[in-house]
């Protein structure tokens, strides 16, 4: 094998290295497949297993809701600051999320 280039065992093609993610940056170790094939890998995962990353989704923004509830861009400065009545945010967030719900990839990413 040549130095700088990798072989994937997925699409068979002998690639440079750039074309393999890093596993560990830090010690240099790349990933098996290529990058193609990686994210093909990926892709196909999350389309046979969707409602596994759509309930993850769903558990994130649960545990992280009550934290934006508390908080709101106040106009007077446009910083973040305590809100004074975090039921009506809480509404407010919860009638986009509902109806962003089948985009819904993250409204507090
Ligand atoms: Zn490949």
């Amino acid at each position: 094998m040549l130095a700088g280039v990798k072989t994937c065992p997925r699409c068979r093609q002998e690639l440079p290295l750039a074309e393999f993610n890093f596993k560990n940056r830090a010690r240099g170790r790349r990933q098996v497949y290529c990058r193609a094939c990686s994210r093909a890998y990926i892709r196909d995962h999350y389309t046979r297993n969707r409602q596994y990353y759509i309930d993850k989704a769903f558990a994130r923004k649960g545990r992280e809701l009550p934290r934006l509830h508390e908080l709101v861009i106040l106009p007077e400065t446009g910083h973040m600051g305590p809100v004074e009545r975090p039921d009506e945010v809480a509404a407010a967030l919860l009638a986009l999320s509902t109806a962003g719900q089948a985009a819904a990839t993250g409204l507090a990413a």
